[in-house]
């Protein structure tokens, strides 16, 4: 009998977990959702992304971004269609900020981190490669991916696989399991709406609280990618710039503002960003200060943020159907995307050898794995 799915979320979370689920020919997969890669809308958090690998857990919490770096790596070198490309990434740190260790991104700024033996090609950065305030810094080979061609990507290798997508909004995570689209009830939930998952019915995480990023996008070029570890203009502001694959622009960061809602962009914040950006490199407005910068459009986005970190588990619901839930990615979602959602696989595949079902035999969730 097939394993009826029903996939909550439509952000990277439910489509990687969607992705990888349909690897299976005995799991049968709906996604439903409230936004679809193309939406643009502050309760959907994955267009908003930069996105780039900047390792962020601390060595004990850092399994998903571990698992995941290997198969971005593998798309960006085997699949151009996925919108991902190879960039350099250097961080420069002040002693100030890495002493007081409260920034959100804190692990990044690790001197002798554990990424280093993950990421290609770390070395630790010169005096005369740091720009002017800056006491310390790394660089290595990262990744940066244009989020709104991966997410279409991510959808189309879940619609290939026989995946069936639509549109939903739930009051409550138990409405869920008649929404299969092979009319049979699901057997399983699979909860991936992140920032959603507050006020879900069922779920109602009020651990969940948004980190709310502002970003300007603009149509400079800008290598290597950079972000530093605090700026002087508050505690939450931070600075960073990536520049996206094919043709999506540079991303400059930005915000990281805790329990703020706000979906408009505040132009004095924009103004500071742009300003940051290139005193830290002149090179991306070719010396001319931000006159010199083109801008797309301001975007803001709400990071999923959860007081204890991810949740990933399962959970009964009355009437005996299971949950997991894959929600509270904070910053890292697409660079924990195929880590966390690995684990949802591992956890259904749990759930089916608990009923009696055979299980062994399904195949690699990743093709380099051994
Ligand atoms: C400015 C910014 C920069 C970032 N930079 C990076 C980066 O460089 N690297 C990185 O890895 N991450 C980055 N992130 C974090 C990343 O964007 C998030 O962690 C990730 O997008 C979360 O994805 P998600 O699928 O869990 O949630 P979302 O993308 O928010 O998706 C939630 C889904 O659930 C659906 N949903 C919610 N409630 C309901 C409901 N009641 N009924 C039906 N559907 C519902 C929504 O419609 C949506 O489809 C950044 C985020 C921001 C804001």
């Amino acid at each position: 009998m097939p394993n009826t799915i029903v996939v909550v979320g439509a952000g990277v979370s439910g489509l990687t977990s969607a992705l990888l689920l349909s690897k299976s020919k005995t799991n049968t997969i709906t996604v439903v959702a409230k936004h679809m890669p193309g939406d643009c809308d502050i309760e959907y958090a994955s267009p908003f992304a930069g996105a780039n690998v900047l390792p962020m857990a601390s060595d004990e919490n850092s399994r998903w971004e571990r698992r995941t770096w290997p198969e971005l790596k593998r798309l960006t070198e085997q699949v151009p269609e996925a919108g991902i490309h190879f960039q350099k990434n250097r961080v420069f740190r002040r002693d100030k900020d890495v002493q007081v260790a409260s920034c959100p991104m804190d692990h990044v700024f690790d001197r002798d981190p554990w990424y280093k033996s993950l990421l290609p090609d770390y070395r630790e950065l010169s005096q005369d490669e740091l720009p002017a305030g800056y006491d310390s810094g790394c660089e290595f080979t990262s990744v940066c991916i244009n989020t709104a061609t991966y997410l279409q990507w991510l959808l189309g290798q879940c619609l290939r696989n026989g995946v069936v997508v639509k549109r939903a909004v739930l009051a409550d995570i138990a409405e869920a399991k008649a929404l299969s689209h092979t009319g049979q009830p699901a057997a399983v939930v699979v909860n991936t709406t992140g920032l959603g998952s507050l006020k879900l019915g069922g779920v109602r995480d009020a651990t969940m609280t948004p980190g709310r990023g502002q970003t300007v996008l603009v149509s400079n070029e800008c290598h290597p990618m950079f972000v530093t570890s605090g700026t002087d203009d508050g505690d939450t502001e931070v600075l960073y710039a990536m520049q996206r694959a094919a043709g999506g622009g540079t991303i400059l960061g930005g915000t990281y503002d805790m329990g703020k809602w706000e979906s408009n962009p505040d132009p004095n914040v924009a103004v500071r960003i742009m300003k940051r950006a290139v005193e830290a490199c002149p090179d991306l407005a070719g010396g001319k200060g931000i006159e010199g910068l083109g801008i797309i459009r301001h975007g803001v986005g709400l990071r999923p943020c959860r007081k204890d970190g991810v949740r990933i588990e399962r959970e009964r619901m009355d009437d005996g159907t299971w949950i997991v839930h894959n929600y509270g990615h904070a910053g890292w979602g697409y660079q924990g995307s195929y880590g966390c959602a690995e684990r949802v696989v591992e956890l259904v595949r749990e759930m089916r050898r608990e009923k009696g079902e055979h299980v062994d035999d399904e195949p690699k969730l990743f093709s380099w794995d051994s």
